[in-house]
């Protein structure tokens, strides 16, 4: 079976072919971190896990570099008169702008943990990268890709034929959805910022060869990604809304500076939906990835962003989110059936372990169909719970079989310790050792309090009554 991805770049499903046998090297566009991830964040993150770790199971070696904007991002993408999206969430929370960064960072990550996302190989900060940003800047003038305009630095958008063309948008003369606004410092409307003057006062700066100013933001995905994966990679991810204005940009500057292809394979997730509406934080219905998380647990959160495909739109409602809690408990119920069960002779799930692993895998291969997956481990996990009486070790073998597939899709499915209280255990052990002791049989009731002590558990007898200390150690 192959695997086949949808490339948003021909519009078409195609066969994934890595460039290097064995080997993936990807891309994903990540985060800017000036203010909490919101859960249409998380879904596009969840949506390049599930990648990751379906070319995982199918034996790749897997390479994924996601970057941090932490300079350039500018509010409202307006080349002109904007504000640096840092810059200004650290002004109006009174912050140094890289102690915004820290924090947003910070949190990404222990969202991102919760939901049991894999961490990337490399995370790039744009801030790190500015010397590769500027060398591809300078190469990009050198070639006519690029103009300087009073210290800015613009990319010459008729200087790369193919812009109109990409992913079949007829950017130029549609105008995409990008609506920018006249810059008279523009030779076209579509051309885009690479270097920018700093105003006064704008503490994020760098020298370089054109003024003293920061990057645009579109440049740094092209100068990390290259300077991680190379001239030439297999995949690109990123949100559907960045179709328009953030990917060409990017495959303009990069193939404008190498004079090749970049990148093999491009996509896009579909947006996610609050209760059938397009997140806004105007309409009140925004919520924070957070917010999900202590709402409903990060697996639950989970199990909700991969039951939809991620090229369909996805609705958080709390009726979709009680539908993901169910679903979850289904693989639960049946992994404690199968540990709690002794089994019998029967071997008709041998058979059935096999159909859903090939299953699992058509639907995979089918473009990452998640739902379909999903569906057809419940299927498999039904049949299983009416049929606890196979053998035990093909009962075992379901069980490993529930767990490679649920984790391949991104879910936790921890073995859940059960708590025992330790206190109303302990009295229960006292009260026998104080029966051997009014019968006077010191023999076993010592013996009781030694092996009690020998796990960290003192008894002291205070009269009639016993009392116990944990020792620590
Ligand atoms: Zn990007």
């Amino acid at each position: 079976m192959v695997l086949k991805l949808f490339n948003t770049m021909t519009r078409k499903k195609e066969v994934f072919k890595p460039i290097e046998k064995g080997k993936v090297r990807f891309y994903s566009c990540g985060q800017t971190v000036y203010s909490d991830m919101h859960i249409g964040n998380a879904r596009a993150y969840a949506s390049w896990d599930v990648l990751k770790r379906y070319l995982l199971y199918k034996g790749y070696d897997v390479f994924h570099v996601q970057n941090f904007t932490d300079v350039g991002h500018l509010v409202g993408d307006v080349d002109k008169g904007a504000e640096d999206k840092i810059l200004k969430s650290a002004r109006e929370k009174k912050m140094q702008p890289m102690a915004l960064v820290e924090k947003y960072i910070a949190d990404y990550f222990r969202d991102n943990d919760d939901l049991n996302i894999m961490r990337a190989d490399i995370y790039s900060r744009a801030t790190g990268h500015i010397l590769e940003m500027q060398e591809m800047i300078k190469v990009l003038l050198e070639k006519k890709h690029a103009y300087i305009v009073d210290g800015n630095v613009y990319y010459d958008i008729t200087s790369f034929p193919k812009y109109n063309d990409l992913f079949g948008m007829n950017l130029l003369k549609s105008g995409g959805k990008a609506r920018v606004k006249k810059d008279p410092n523009k030779r076209h409307p579509k051309d885009f910022a690479l270097w920018i003057k700093a105003t006064k006062g704008h503490i994020m700066r760098w020298p370089s060869p054109w003024s003293v100013g920061y990057p645009g933001w579109h440049i740094e995905c092209s100068a990390m990604s290259i300077k991680y994966l190379g001239e030439h990679f297999d995949i690109h991810c990123g949100g559907k809304d960045h179709i328009y204005v953030h990917h060409p940009n990017e495959i303009a500057q990069s193939e404008g500076y190498t004079g090749k292809k970049w990148v093999n394979y491009w996509l896009h997730n579909e947006f996610l939906l609050i209760n059938g509406e397009k997140m806004s934080k105007s309409k009140g219905n925004y919520y924070t990835t957070r917010q999900a998380i202590n709402e409903w647990g990060g697996e639950v959160v989970k199990m909700f962003l991969i039951s939809s495909h991620y090229r369909t739109a996805s609705n958080y409602t709390n009726e979709n989110l009680e539908t993901a809690k169910k679903n979850l408990e289904k693989f639960y119920t049946t992994l404690n059936l199968i540990k709690n069960s002794e089994g019998g002779k029967k071997t008709n799930l041998e058979k059935e372990i096999r159909i859903v692993k090939k299953k699992f895998e058509e639907a995979m291969d089918d473009d990452l169909n998640t739902p379909l997956a999903l569906k057809e481990i419940y299927e498999f996990m039904k049949k299983v719970n009416k049929n606890l009486d196979n053998k035990k070790e093909i009962l075992n073998k379901a069980s490993d079989t529930i767990l490679l597939l649920g984790r391949t899709l991104g879910l936790k499915l921890e073995e859940k310790k059960e708590k025992i209280e330790l206190e109303p255990l302990i009295k229960i052990i006292i009260d026998l050792r104080n029966e051997y002791r009014k019968n006077k049989n010191y023999k076993k009731s010592d013996e009781i309090r030694d092996k009690l002590l020998k796990t960290g558990i003192e008894l002291k007898d205070e009269g009639e009554k016993t009392v116990f200390a944990i020792k620590k150690f």
